[in-house]
């Protein structure tokens, strides 16, 4: 038995058998193989070099057609490495003698070579290393897409082990039969980790070296509440571990007398509570769980999990099909906020050119980049507009001629709809998301132009403590409790009240328990989180009055480090929720 801990981002307490995801570009686990399946290793290895040499005759047969002949020969060399006897023949030893899987025989003796060969005097050699990397990537991925595809296939219930997921994989995960997600990679507000909440899986992320230590089939213990994955539990962890899971399904279960409750506190100051969601079938879920409206769409889902660029009709279908869910709440459709860890390759070029992804052409710098994809959307949006109401909220933002320049595109879209004869609503409520620290620095001058603001505190702590929101190696360090952050909250705030326009919070922070009585001690009045967190930020509303916050707020500004806040915050928030009531934030930690 062995426990990891990593950070928790998806709450619930699971027991199942590992299924053991790779991924093409990371060091290949050792994961031994039992002495009656290594014939059936043997045999993937013989189908991934068969695979493997169609590709390079097919690709040596076009290369001939484009380049000729003589540039094609590169393909005979691959092909030769392929049937030279003596590699092929220290993999399968490497199988048989160590007994382990294929793709790591392969990753490991295909990496010997290419360093014996990097270390070489002659030129010629050291120019064969990018061939046996090729060709290892090759057969890495004939053995390695076998595994993804046995995930469709999936004919049971798992655990998906990873070393990481893009969102897009993670929201096409079948829900019926994937149970919980342990991964190396990732931090608490990486999307991955905020679509698993979404979807109602228990996460454990940020776990560095899980997949080196499980194989499919093992039997896991995964605590989405507590940041744990317990590798073959013995029978006294597996009896624990059940009567905590119950414990906690049994405190959730409790909190559903709130969702039909209003979010008032003990005072009977009403506050909004809206859902956050990346698809319009999310929001019959939300609703359920208590939300007043959706507070934020993430709209580049539509684009991530479709393999075209959504027509403009495709587009409208889905906002009117939200608007319709809705039955006159409000929806808030933020506009394309692809790039960073969100990647699209339509409408990026050379996405992997990135240096600095976080810091380089995303979300609205994209769009004004790429004005027919902006319009596009703009325009689906406004014709949508009509079916309900709905605001239209820009991200990033980060000075005000961006802004500007946004409502001059979207006013050029209205111009065009004018000329058209279509409808939509003009007055649309424009808003944007504050989430870089310059806009929060400068929000008393973006307040002017502006019916809103939503502070998006899952980039906002990462561009204001420079701690990448994804990476798990200083994940300590990226922290909503820091002061610094708190400040930008606070100052953002009240520029908006000065500017009396309305402000929302719509980051994770608005729905980890602990910093719910002190975001609205500095006075917001409408939080937007995931659907999963709302009972609980209902509770903990109901069960304080506004001067309590407020109280509770002051403090907090008189501390000096993130510590000294999460103590102090964790102990009263402890004060209002059943012991154990957690949901996936850092109360775990
Ligand atoms: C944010 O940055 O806080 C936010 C809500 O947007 P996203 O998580 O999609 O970047
Ligand atoms: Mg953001």
């Amino acid at each position: 038995m062995l426990t990891k801990n990593g950070i928790p981002v998806s709450p619930g307490v699971v027991i199942s058998r590992a299924v053991v995801l790779d991924a093409e570009d990371v060091a290949i686990p050792r994961r031994a193989v039992a002495l009656d399946k290594l014939h059936a290793e043997h045999k993937r290895l013989d189908a991934a070099i068969e695979a493997s040499k169609k590709d390079l005759d097919l690709l040596k047969k076009q290369a001939i057609a484009t380049v000729g002949a003589d540039l094609a020969k590169v393909f005979d060399a691959h092909l030769a490495m392929l049937k030279d006897v003596s590699t092929i023949e220290q993999v399968r030893q490497m199988i048989r003698d160590d007994m382990v899987t294929a793709e790591f025989a392969v990753f490991t003796v295909f990496h010997k070579i290419a360093d014996v060969f990097e270390g070489q005097e002659d030129r010629y050699f050291r120019e064969r290393v990018s061939d046996i990397r090729d060709l290892e990537r090759r057969l890495l991925g004939h053995l390695i897409g076998e595994t993804r595809a046995n995930l469709d296939r999936l004919e049971h219930e798992a655990i998906l082990v990873a070393h990481d997921l893009t969102p897009s994989q993670t929201a096409a995960l079948d829900k019926t039969k994937i149970k919980g997600i342990a991964t190396d990679a990732g931090g608490r507000t990486s999307h991955t980790a905020i679509l698993a909440h979404a979807l109602g899986i228990p996460a454990v992320v940020g776990l560095e070296n899980i997949t080196t230590l499980v194989n499919t089939g093992q039997l896991l213990v995964l605590d989405g509440n507590r940041g744990r994955v317990i590798i073959d539990p013995d029978a006294a962890e597996l009896l624990q571990s059940r009567e905590y899971g119950k414990k906690v399904a049994n405190l959730e279960s409790m909190l559903v007398e709130v969702t039909k409750l209003p979010a008032r506190t003990t005072d009977g100051t009403d506050l909004e509570i809206n859902a956050n969601i990346e698809f319009p079938d999310e929001i019959e879920a939300a609703l359920q769980k208590g939300a007043a409206g959706i507070g934020l769409y993430r709209t580049e889902f539509l684009f991530l999990s479709c393999n075209h660029e959504p027509t403009e009709e495709e587009q409208c279908k889905a906002y009117k099909q939200a608007l319709r869910a809705l039955r006159g709440k409000t929806l808030i459709i933020r506009t394309l906020d692809l790039g960073a860890d969100k990647i699209w390759p339509a409408a990026m070029a050379n996405p992997h050119v990135e240096r600095n992804p976080f810091l380089g052409c995303r979300s609205i710098r994209l769009c004004l980049q790429n004005l027919p994809l902006f319009k596009t959307q703009l325009r689906a949006i406004l014709r949508a507009s009509v079916e309900g109401p709905l605001r239209i909220m820009f991200p990033l933002i980060s000075n005000v001629m961006e802004l500007r320049q946004a409502r001059m595109i979207l006013n050029d879209v209205m111009e065009d709809l004018d000329d058209q004869n279509i409808a939509y609503r003009p007055d649309i409520p424009v808003g944007i998301m504050i989430e870089v620290p310059s806009a929060a620095l400068q929000a008393n001058i973006l307040a002017r132009e502006v019916d809103f603001f939503s502070i998006g505190t899952n980039d906002l702590i990462q561009y204001t403590v420079a701690v990448d929101r994804s990476n798990e190696r200083i994940a300590n360090l990226y922290s909503g409790a820091h002061p610094a952050v708190l400040q930008l909250i606070r100052d953002v705030v009240r520029a908006a009240k000065r500017a009396k326009i309305d402000v929302s919070l719509c980051g994770e922070m608005a729905g980890e328990p602990e910093f719910v009585m002190a975001l609205v001690g500095m006075g917001l009045r409408s939080l937007s989180m995931t659907p999963p967190a709302i009972p609980e930020v209902k509770k903990i509303l109901r069960s304080v009055s506004i001067e309590k916050c407020r109280r509770l707020a002051r403090k907090v500004s008189s501390f000096e480090s993130d510590r000294q806040v999460l103590n102090y915050l964790r102990e009263e928030v402890r004060k209002i929720l059943p012991e154990g009531l957690v949901s996936g934030g850092m109360m775990g930690n």
